[in-house]
C-alpha cells in the first residue's frame, strides 16, 4: 500500500535533509589536544587518541587550524578525555575552553580579543563564535557596562563539554578585554530542557586613571 505523505511533513524532510552537519574548525582540535598534552604529556594524550575509532583519530590528527572538523568527531574526543581525566580533574573542560583561548585564541585573533572593555570585545561586529564552529551563534541578548547574557542559537549542540568550554573561554576573553573579577555562568541549558544555552557574564571595571583628567568638561 502506498501511504503519500502531506506535503507538509515532505517538505520538512526535504529542509532536514538539506540542513549541513555541524562543524569545528581544527583551531577547536588543536586546543583540545594542546590541553590535553600539558595535562597528560605526549604519552597520555597519545592514549587516548588509539582509544578512539581510527575515522575520528585520523580526522584529528589531520586537523590544521583552518580546516573543518565534524561536531561529532571532537564530542568523541571530549568523551574520551572525560572518561580519562573527569573524575582526578572535574573542571578540566572548562580549564580547556580558556587554554584554547588564552593560547591558540590569542594568536589567531588577538585583535578580536583584546579591546578596551569586556563590552566592546561582546558587541563588535566580528563574531568569535563563528570563527570556531558552524551553524549558529552567540548572541547578545542584553548588555551593559559590567554585565551581559549570551545566548547559543542555531548550533546543535550535543555536548555538555561544548557547554562548558564555552564558560571558560567567555571567562578567559573577558579578562583579556580588560575585565577584572569576571563571573560567568551556565544559567540556562538546552541539554538539560531549556529553550536555549544561556551564559550570564559580570566584571568589573579598572577605576579611572588618576593621572587622566576627566573627560566631558
Ligand atoms: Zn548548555
Amino acid at each position: 500500500m502506498i501511504v503519500s505523505m502531506p506535503r507538509r511533513e515532505v517538505a520538512g524532510g526535504r529542509v532536514a535533509r538539506s540542513v549541513s552537519q555541524p562543524i569545528a574548525k581544527g583551531s577547536v582540535v588543536k586546543g583540545s589536544l594542546d590541553f590535553l598534552r600539558q595535562e597528560l604529556g605526549e604519552a597520555g594524550c597519545g592514549e587516548i587518541l588509539g582509544l578512539l575509532p581510527g575515522r575520528h583519530r585520523r580526522l584529528l590528527l589531520g586537523a590544521r587550524p583552518t580546516s573543518e572538523v565534524p561536531y561529532d568527531t571532537l564530542v568523541v574526543l571530549w568523551r574520551a578525555i572525560d572518561v580519562r581525566i573527569g573524575s582526578a580533574a572535574p573542571d578540566w573542560a572548562e580549564r580547556a575552553g580558556a587554554y584554547a583561548i588564552a593560547e591558540l585564541g590569542l594568536k589567531l585573533y588577538g585583535g578580536i580579543l583584546k579591546k578596551r572593555s569586556p563590552e566592546e570585545f561582546l558587541t563588535q561586529s566580528v563574531s568569535l563564535f563563528k570563527l570556531y564552529y558552524h551553524p549558529g551563534n552567540m548572541e547578545v541578548v542584553s548588555h551593559d557596562a559590567r554585565s551581559a547574557v549570551l545566548r547559543l542559537v542555531g548550533f546543535p549542540n550535543a555536548s555538555q563539554f561544548f557547554c562548558r568550554r564555552q564558560t571558560g573561554g567567555l571567562l578567559t576573553a573577558i579578562s583579556l578585554a580588560g575585565g577584572l573579577a569576571p563571573s560567568v555562568r551556565h544559567v540556562r541549558c538546552a541539554l538539560e530542557g531549556d529553550a536555549f544555552c544561556e551564559w550570564s557574564l559580570g566584571w568589573k571595571l579598572p577605576r579611572p586613571d588618576p593621572k587622566q583628567p576627566p573627560r566631558g568638561r
